[in-house]
């Protein structure tokens, strides 16, 4: 599972300062050497962890000293606010439309788990915020795409749109579009093409649904066992199609987290959504805080 082997470093950092009645400046600067160096192990962006040092630096030598807080226990707090703020703060729901229909576009390489996410995102839609969502299959390279959606689709009883790889993936959409006001969905999820690398056509592809759904929300999914190329996938997706949401997959997996600590501080845009295994119910709404304490340990 990620962020393991820093939440122990981090939690070794603390463990010298913790019980302290009084802070010396050693004790401090050795804390945060070791906090700056578990962030770089994990694989953090070198600029993010300068910034984050400093940040709490500035915060733990201007803080007065709460009486409710040892000063030790009032660094670690500190540090934990400033992962909770990298993190970005708050929860990011889906962008519903307060009247029509609301248009999700899933977007992402090759392999990061778009199809995977676009069916986790359509279930929680359905049984946890009472929508009617509709699939659209708009990866018309591969085949083997749209027969994974159809699958995926029947096994949360959500009806999945296609016109197969014979039918362009703009015009999947726009005839997916009015088969959604036709058939009364309120939510359209569009599954679109991914590549292994971004290129000019992707993007094109991508720009061309874009223009015409008009997607309330616009998510992008990272792998992060990709480490810190999460940062420039993001960057170049989001350069080029303005993304809205982060859907980071694969946490399960054995990666050291940094990507995804550096990912929404450099993009700026929230992570909406986090992947945590292969089955359906392995999606969770992403909650900087609840994430802070995971990786705080
Ligand atoms: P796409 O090419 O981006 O549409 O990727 P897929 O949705 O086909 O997923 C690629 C592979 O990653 C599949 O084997 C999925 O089961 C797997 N996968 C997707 N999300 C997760 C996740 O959160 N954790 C794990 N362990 N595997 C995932």
């Amino acid at each position: 599972m990620a962020f393991e082997s820093l939440s122990e470093r981090l939690g070794k950092a603390f463990k010298n300062i913790t019980g302290k009645g009084k802070l010396s400046e050693k004790n401090m600067n050795d804390m945060l050497r070791e906090v700056r160096m578990s962030l770089l192990e994990a694989d953090v962006n070198y600029g993010v962890v300068k910034d984050f040092i400093a940040r709490v630096k500035e915060k733990a030598l201007g803080t007065e000293v709460m009486t409710s807080l040892n000063p030790g226990q009032m660094v670690v707090k500190i540090v934990h606010d400033e992962i909770v703020a990298l993190l970005g703060n708050e929860e990011a729901p889906i962008n519903y439309k307060k009247t029509g229909i609301t248009t999700v576009m899933m977007v992402g390489l090759q392999g990061t788990g778009k199809t995977t996410a676009a069916a986790k995102i359509a279930n929680v839609m359905k049984k946890k915020q009472s929508r009617k969502p509709l699939l659209v299959a708009c990866d018309v390279i591969r085949p083997a795409a749209i027969e994974q959606l159809k699958t995926l689709g029947e096994s949360i009883d959500v009806e999945v749109f296609s016109l197969g790889v014979e039918t362009k993936a703009l015009e999947t959409a726009q005839k997916a579009m009015d088969y959604a006001k036709e058939q009364g969905y309120d939510t359209v999820v569009f599954d679109t093409a991914g590549r292994l690398h971004i290129d000019e056509e992707l993007m094109q592809e991508l720009s061309d649904i874009k223009a015409f759904v008009h997607p309330d929300d616009i998510l992008l999914t990272v792998d992060a066992m990709t480490g810190q190329d999460i940062v420039n996938v993001a960057s170049s997706f989001h350069e080029q199609l303005s993304v809205t949401g982060l859907v980071l997959t694969k946490l399960d997996g054995d990666s050291r987290g940094g990507g995804i600590l550096s990912v929404r501080s450099i993009t700026q845009v929230p992570v909406k959504f986090v992947g945590l295994g292969e089955k359906i119910e392995d999606l969770d709404v992403f909650h900087p805080d609840r994430m802070a304490d995971r990786i705080l340990g």
